[in-house]
């Protein structure tokens, strides 16, 4: 399961950034980035993520949260700006043609750890 090793990912990258701060510290909020390209499904992420961090020291109660970014290209053929999903086969509505450049969304980026000072 994909959302089970990007919840792992995130994880240990918290875990990591969480030892740095040193101290008592836990775990109170991961926000997190992730492009639509992604195929992240938001839920299993969350599922994912809840049954892992028990794992982790200092992140029992903390929380996930994930914004997603909506994916945006510039087609092949006209050079426009869209937004390729899957309901429009990921093809300018404008002249038809594929994607050319990606400009975002395929983002999975860590935005920042909340912590509090644990007892
Ligand atoms: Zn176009």
């Amino acid at each position: 399961m994909h959302e089970a090793t990007i919840a792992q990912s995130i994880l240990d990258l918290a875990a990591s950034k969480l030892e740095q701060i040193g101290g008592y510290n836990i775990a109170l909020k991961i926000c997190v980035k992730i492009g639509q390209f992604r195929n992240v499904d938001n839920h299993s992420l969350d599922f994912a993520f809840e049954s892992l961090k028990s794992m982790y020291a200092g992140f029992e109660s903390c929380r996930l949260e994930a914004q997603s970014v909506k994916a945006e290209a510039w087609c092949r053929e006209g050079n426009h700006r869209y937004n390729p999903c899957f309901e429009n086969a990921f093809c300018c509505e404008r002249c038809g043609s594929g994607i050319g450049k990606i400009i975002c969304g395929e983002e999975l980026e860590f935005v920042d750890l909340i912590t509090e000072a644990g007892n």
